[in-house]
């Protein structure tokens, strides 16, 4: 990677973005998300517009644009990026294609969320059965109480044979739902992929086995679906998957399936509107319904306020706590007009 001491030596080459670094605009300033190292920076929006606007054109257009006064500001700029490895120069640009950003899935349904309180009554065996047939690849399961273990323990035998391939779980913080448990449990079920402890007497984060993320212990209440649709900078995630996702689809809904406590069928567990009771063959044509893929196509660019955001590829975002499906999240207290969290 050239250091950038003379930008005159550049001054014929062509300045090339990596092609999974990616900058997006927002009205205050501007990401750039490596998709790669699955990580982002800000910009300055003058950035993004040299980056963007400049693709393809060597480099003294970039230096000609910016002006005799702005040439140390612009090196600081290309320092900063060439130091990160966002762009490097070179003489034949069309050698470096952009990335393609097409979203496919082989899912019918990529994830599905189950909640639990003391009183479900959910048919676990068929669920998870039906829920293989839609190849559904990752399952959420919420409790909003603490489960017997030897309940956990149950439910979680049902997916030893399905397809489905990991299982995050969300439960209470109690007696039996402690450190010990729940390492037998990651031992015992290669599937489940992350645990977070809530009501937790304190916060802490334990790493068990190297392989495993950590067991998160964490104050937070969470009692009913209501808690969900919080969007805060540590659940963001810069990966290509929710990256090109999100270019045309919603990062919260699409090909998501919810089961409410209650055993209602749900675009997420918090909506108020239900497909009805969960049966036999019920998720296979529920999931073909055009009302219920309603929701999938509404990406961030459609949404009030989140189509100047420059996290709008990287939040998780939420279509249901919201005051209309065309409004930001009701949660967020993130405002891209002065770049601030409130
Ligand atoms: S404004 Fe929208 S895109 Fe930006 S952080 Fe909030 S919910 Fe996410």
């Amino acid at each position: 990677m050239p250091k950038t001491n003379n930008l005159l030596e550049y001054s014929n080459k062509f300045l090339i973005v990596f092609s999974c670094c990616i900058p997006v605009k927002g009205s205050r300033r501007s990401t750039i998300c490596d998709l790669q190292r699955e990580t982002f920076d800000f910009i300055p929006n003058i950035l993004f517009t040299i980056l963007t606007e400049f693709k393809g054109k060597k480099f003294k257009e970039i230096v000609e644009y910016c002006g005799e006064e702005n040439q140390d500001v612009l090196h600081q700029y290309i320092t900063f990026l060439t130091d990160k490895e966002y762009i490097f120069f070179s003489d034949e640009p069309e050698k470096f294609p952009s990335v393609n950003l097409d979203w496919k899935s082989p899912y019918e349904i990529s994830n599905a969320i189950i909640d639990f309180d003391a009183s479900s009554n959910h048919d676990i065996e068929l669920l998870v059965s039906e829920l293989d047939k839609l190849r559904c690849p990752a399952v959420q399961l919420r409790f909003f109480f603490s489960p017997k273990y030897n309940e956990t323990i149950r439910i979680l035998k049902c997916f030893e044979d399905s397809g489905i391939r990991t299982i995050e779980l969300i439960l209470k913080y109690s007696n039996t739902v402690n450190l010990s448990n729940l390492k037998i449990l990651i031992d015992r079920f290669q599937r489940v992929s992350s645990i977070n402890v809530t009501s937790s007497p304190k916060r802490k984060e334990i790493t068990y086995q190297s392989y495993f993320p950590n067991i998160l212990f964490q104050e937070q209440v969470v009692d009913s679906a209501n808690c969900c649709g919080s969007i805060s900078l540590s659940n963001f995630r810069v990966n290509i998957s929710l990256f090109t996702e999100s270019q045309k689809f919603s990062s919260c809904l699409n090909r998501k399936v919810g089961i409410d406590k209650d055993g209602l069928v749900k675009n997420c567990p918090t909506s108020k509107n239900d497909f009805g009771k969960f049966e036999k063959g019920k998720l296979g044509i529920v999931l073909k319904s055009r009302k219920f893929q309603e929701l999938w196509s509404i990406n961030k660019d459609m949404v009030e306020i989140c189509k100047d955001c420059e996290f709008r590829y990287i939040c998780t975002d939420c279509r249901i706590v919201a005051n209309h499906k065309f409004s930001k999240p009701l949660k967020c207290k993130y405002d891209p007009y002065s770049a601030t969290w409130k």
